[in-house]
């Protein structure tokens, strides 16, 4: 009951890259940069651990940026040649790289972070991977010339990964899917449909991540324009409770969306979004487990994991470690007391 985990990143060390940025550089090259990645997988994969989080993830040390992580796989991309496009409907600029031939895998992308770490830990883990929808949004496109097409095309590069993250002896697969709450209609369109193809032939457990960003000015600023209350997830939730994904994460703390909407994923896992990961103030206990206590009035208990609101990349490191405390202990809280 009220199992933890984290949505998906977390802050990479000094050592390795840039800290308390998006997009950081990294501070080595080579077998150096790919030791100080192992190293600050297993890093995390302790402090979780410590914590006493119940599924683990390698906290994305190895990748850039959660989308150009996989992009920098994919044949078909030119990484040299970026541009600065509009993302999320033109919420802020970012320097993408262009789709300039057809999309196919190089070989693998995650192999070596996904085995490293499930050798180092016996706790389920969970891997995350971009949603089609997201990348489409997060690339320039000078080939397709058409959304629907493009993102087909990326979800069959993210099945083939899916499926080889399954067999490295990954517990839970998590595609990551902040633009169904920018095109709503888009994303019960087509976007679930993407959706399923990339998770098509998995028996492992597979999530979808929705959320309304990062801690960051840009996200933080267009949160505010949204008004008193964010009904977003009305519009893509059922669609999802018919798909075949079987984890939908969600942001709930401080967040200004109705609970009640968690009633519109009947049948699937929920994880909670109990920690603020915009915030620098660390829950207490007594917070998570009210927020747990809350959903639960929407959510069956056996249905209902305990999450963080979204990735905690740009977050400072001592913070989000104190913040993974709090998720777990409020967890522990609300199972005796919800019990
Ligand atoms: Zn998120």
């Amino acid at each position: 009951m009220f199992d933890t985990t984290v949505a998906g990143s977390l802050p990479k060390p000094g050592w390795l890259a840039e800290t308390h940025t998006l997009w950081p550089q990294w501070k080595a090259q080579g077998e150096a940069l790919a030791q100080a990645k192992r190293d600050a997988t297993l890093l995390w994969l302790k402090e979780q651990e410590d914590a006493g989080l119940d599924i683990v993830s390698d906290g994305e040390q190895s990748r850039q940026h959660f989308v150009h992580g996989f992009l920098e796989a994919v044949e078909g991309i030119d990484f040299e040649h970026k541009v600065e496009m509009g993302i999320r409907a033109d919420r802020y600029k970012a320097m993408v790289p262009q789709v300039i031939g057809p999309l196919k895998l190089k070989g693998r992308v995650h192999a070596m972070e996904a085995r490293f770490a499930r050798a180092h830990t016996n706790r389920k883990l969970k891997f995350t991977l971009p949603g089609p929808m997201t990348m489409v949004d997060t690339v320039a496109d000078r080939y397709y010339n058409d959304r629907v097409k493009m993102a087909l095309a990326f979800a069959d590069l993210l099945n083939q990964e899916a499926r080889a993250l399954q067999a490295d002896g990954v517990d839970v697969i998590q595609f990551d899917e902040p633009a169904f709450n920018v095109y709503m209609k888009d994303a019960a369109d087509w976007g679930v449909k993407a959706l399923e193809r990339a998770a098509a032939g998995l028996t492992c457990t597979t999530a979808v991540h929705i959320c309304y960003g990062y801690g960051i000015k840009a996200n933080v600023d267009w949160k505010k324009s949204l008004g008193d209350e964010w009904r977003q997830y009305e519009q893509i939730f059922p669609a999802l409770a018919h798909s075949s994904i079987k984890q939908v994460s969600l942001e709930c703390i401080h967040s200004h969306v109705p609970p009640q909407l968690m009633t519109l994923l009947e049948g699937k896992d929920v994880l909670v979004g109990v920690i603020d990961v915009a915030s620098d103030v660390v829950e207490t206990p007594e917070e998570v487990a009210d927020t747990i206590g809350v959903a639960l009035r929407y959510v069956p208990k056996n249905r209902l994991f305990a999450c963080t609101n979204c990735g905690m990349a740009p977050m400072d490191r001592e913070l989000a470690v104190k913040k993974l405390q709090a998720l777990a202990q409020g967890a522990r809280l609300a199972r005796s007391r919800y019990a």
